[in-house]
């Protein structure tokens, strides 16, 4: 049976290293690291994400400002809001929660932040940072997969990762990260997608497997070799058979079987998504420390 990676007791442990170093900061710098969210329209799931962050924050001592927008709000509204919060000497990071209503034009909005604002790491300046090795701000979801990938398995150099997705948010800025030249990476990288034909080909010869596709159960135990770390990124609702009329959170990893092979396996709920909050807050106090030294 594998070692099931807690991501919650490692994201608990992150948080309280946050908690003390903020006590300091706040000690050096007379004020607190700040961090503004923005939420346009009532998606569910997003405006859970949103108050877990603010309540993750406050819980280490970070501000947090929540901003919640209208469905209509127009592409100016939030742009001129974007630009308020980059002058704001009061503010340290900006989170803008995504996806945006269909209206809006994500990328222009992305691209509005303030690099040194970009707390979730997804403006170009800061993807492009990430790919040619320079520091950045990491996106937090692929951050909190290193993180746990190398608490797990602490020598990866030469192992081969292989990454079954490639979204702008996890897969791709994964792929950047572990090919990078450091002793958190220096891996081999392998990035399936729609187009792989057969995708259990290539998952079979990863020592780590990271799976970020959104479809549940979609990684069976052929489909692993003996002995690999397997972080389950996704996150999918399905009717739970147990319980007739209801639902449950599965990952895209069948976890009962794979979990007989690995090595070690991330849990869904309580693996990845604990880290990717843990991970904002590490780059919101990186961000309040880098405009406070400038
Ligand atoms: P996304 O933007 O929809 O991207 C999914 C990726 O999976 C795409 O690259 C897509 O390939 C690939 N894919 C889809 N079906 C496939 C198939 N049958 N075979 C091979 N590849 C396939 O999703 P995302 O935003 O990266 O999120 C992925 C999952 O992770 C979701 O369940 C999401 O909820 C979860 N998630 C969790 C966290 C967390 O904190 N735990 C954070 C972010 C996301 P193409 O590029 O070819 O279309």
């Amino acid at each position: 049976m594998a070692i099931i990676i807690d991501g919650k007791a490692i994201a608990n442990e992150i948080k309280e290293e946050l908690k003390k170093e903020i006590i300091n900061l706040q000690q050096q710098y007379g004020k607190k690291p700040a961090l503004a969210v923005i939420l346009v329209g009532n998606n569910p799931a997003s405006e859970v994400y949103v108050r877990m962050k603010k309540k993750t924050s406050e819980e280490v001592g970070i501000n947090s400002m929540q901003i919640l927008l209208d469905e209509e709000t127009s592409q100016q509204e939030l742009l001129k809001l974007i630009n308020q919060l980059n002058s704001d000497n009061n503010v340290n990071g900006i989170l803008v929660q995504l996806p945006l209503p269909s209206h809006l034009n994500e990328n222009e909005i992305i691209n509005a932040i303030d690099p040194v604002k970009d707390v979730d790491g997804f403006h170009p300046v800061n993807m492009g940072k990430l790919v040619i090795g320079q520091d950045s701000f990491i996106p937090c979801t692929p951050y909190g997969c290193q993180e746990l990938i190398v608490r797990t398995m602490p020598d990866i150099k030469g192992k081969h990762v292989v990454i079954v997705g490639r979204s702008n948010i996890v897969g791709k800025p994964l792929a950047s990260l572990m090919i990078q030249k450091n002793n958190r990476a220096n891996c081999i990288v392998t990035v399936c997608h729609t187009a792989t034909k057969d995708i259990g080909y290539y998952t079979k010869q990863a020592d780590i497997l990271v799976v970020a596709v959104g479809r549940a159960n979609m990684i069976t135990k052929d489909m692993v070799k003996d002995g690999a770390v397997v972080i389950d990124v996704g996150i999918n609702r399905i009717d739970d058979p147990e319980n007739p009329g209801k639902t449950k959170l599965v990952g895209d990893v069948k976890f009962d079987e794979v979990s007989k092979v690995a090595y070690a396996i991330t849990p869904v709920p309580g693996g990845v998504g604990p880290m990717t909050i843990a991970m904002l807050l590490k780059n919101t106090v990186k961000a309040f420390i880098l405009q406070n030294n400038n």
